[in-house]
């Protein structure tokens, strides 16, 4: 069956007042059958919103939603089989574990037997077999987490709605339960729309990112194309700390960063234009290069963090070289190679 979602120049305002803001100001975008979309941007950016209206727990402004082929638009919650997850999963704390997954089907008159044989299946695809008859306070949060996604996963949806479903846990939780979702998504073949405001998250599970700002859609792609060629200044900060630098492109495609000069032509852009750089892009210690004086210096166990002071300012680098750490004003030449380096127009401002 197709699932697939589509939102065709979707508008919304809260509340009656035309001269309000838009939350989310004519978006558009696919999230294909079987595949998982992720929804990244800062806070207030329209995430939750454009999630809820995918729901039907908020109906749009202007525009069309169309789920499988069909437009949904005017549907509410119960007619366009969503289950959402949120970020407080709240079980009911006086229900063992398995009346908790089975409620939404005896909700939807499944008989007692048949709910409770489904929902002993989902937690058992949740890994969480032998639970059954504990209650939610006898579980660690992330079985807790668990819980909560069978009890999504048991009304067997045609689309799964996460609202930032990790973000109550501890780091190692969190990329366990992260995995965990995505190879529920493959296995099941779900069609899954995922708010978060953490990128790495969103690079880790995702088939596409959307990244959105003020209530637009700032760029969409793979997690590949989002951290390796982002479109704007803003999605190159956004996914994974760039640093943005004033840069030239010479006729002929040389590109100038002041006294530095990139290893590989553009094309794309000419003239003024800003250069996005990685904190891992810096060749630290290179022959040639601008020169560069630290100023701090972080040890983090698996790299080093340095600030540098430079002819550009102060630039951010990271290097995996535990061998021969720098000290706080030790001098060096900083130069860059072809990765980790994008070329982003100047007036690249999603806000409009
Ligand atoms: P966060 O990560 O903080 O949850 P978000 O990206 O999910 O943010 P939304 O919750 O979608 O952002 O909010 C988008 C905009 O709409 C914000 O300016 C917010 O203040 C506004 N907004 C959200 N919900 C309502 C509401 N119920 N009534 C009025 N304005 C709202």
């Amino acid at each position: 069956m197709n699932n697939g979602i589509e939102f065709r120049a979707v508008t919304k305002r809260y509340g009656r007042d035309a001269s309000a803001p838009l939350a989310v100001k004519g978006i558009s975008f696919e999230v294909p059958a079987g595949t998982l979309t992720t929804i990244l941007g800062p806070s207030g950016c329209g995430k939750t919103t454009t999630l809820r209206m995918i729901a039907g727990l908020e109906s749009p402004t202007s525009g069309t939603i169309l789920m499988g082929g069909r437009d949904v638009t005017t549907l509410g919650p119960g007619e366009r089989n969503v289950s959402m997850m949120f970020q407080s999963y709240a079980l009911f704390p006086h229900m063992d574990v398995v009346t908790n997954v089975a409620y939404g089907l005896r909700m939807s008159g499944v008989n007692k037997a048949d709910a409770r044989a489904r929902a002993r299946e989902a937690l058992r695809g949740v890994g969480l077999v032998d639970f059954d008859e504990r209650l939610p306070s006898e579980l660690s949060g992330g079985q807790q987490q668990r819980v909560a996604l069978a009890r999504a996963l048991v009304l067997e949806p045609a689309v799964l709605l996460f609202d930032e479903p990790l973000s109550n846990l501890d780091a190692r939780l969190r990329r366990e339960m992260r995995e965990e979702i995505r190879s529920l998504q493959q296995r099941l073949g779900l069609t899954v729309a995922y708010v978060t405001h953490d990128q790495s998250e969103a690079l880790a599970v995702s088939d596409q990112i959307i990244v959105m700002d003020h209530g637009v859609i700032a760029q969409r792609g793979s997690p590949a194309t989002l951290y390796g060629s982002p479109e704007s200044e803003f999605v190159a900060g956004f996914m994974g700390e760039a640093m943005v630098f004033p840069a030239m492109v010479e006729p002929g495609g040389r590109v100038s960063l002041g006294p530095l000069t990139l290893s590989t032509r553009h094309e794309m852009y000419s003239g003024v234009v800003k250069v996005a750089v990685r904190p891992e892009a810096w060749q630290i210690g290179a022959a040639v290069g601008i020169e560069a004086v630290v100023r701090k210096a972080s040890y983090l166990g698996n790299c080093f963090e340095y600030t540098f002071d430079t002819p550009l300012g102060p630039v951010f680098a990271v290097s995996p070289d535990l061998s021969r750490p720098l000290a706080p004003g030790a001098e060096t030449r900083l130069a860059l190679g072809s990765h980790g380096v994008s070329v982003v127009p100047v007036a690249s401002d999603a806000t409009g």
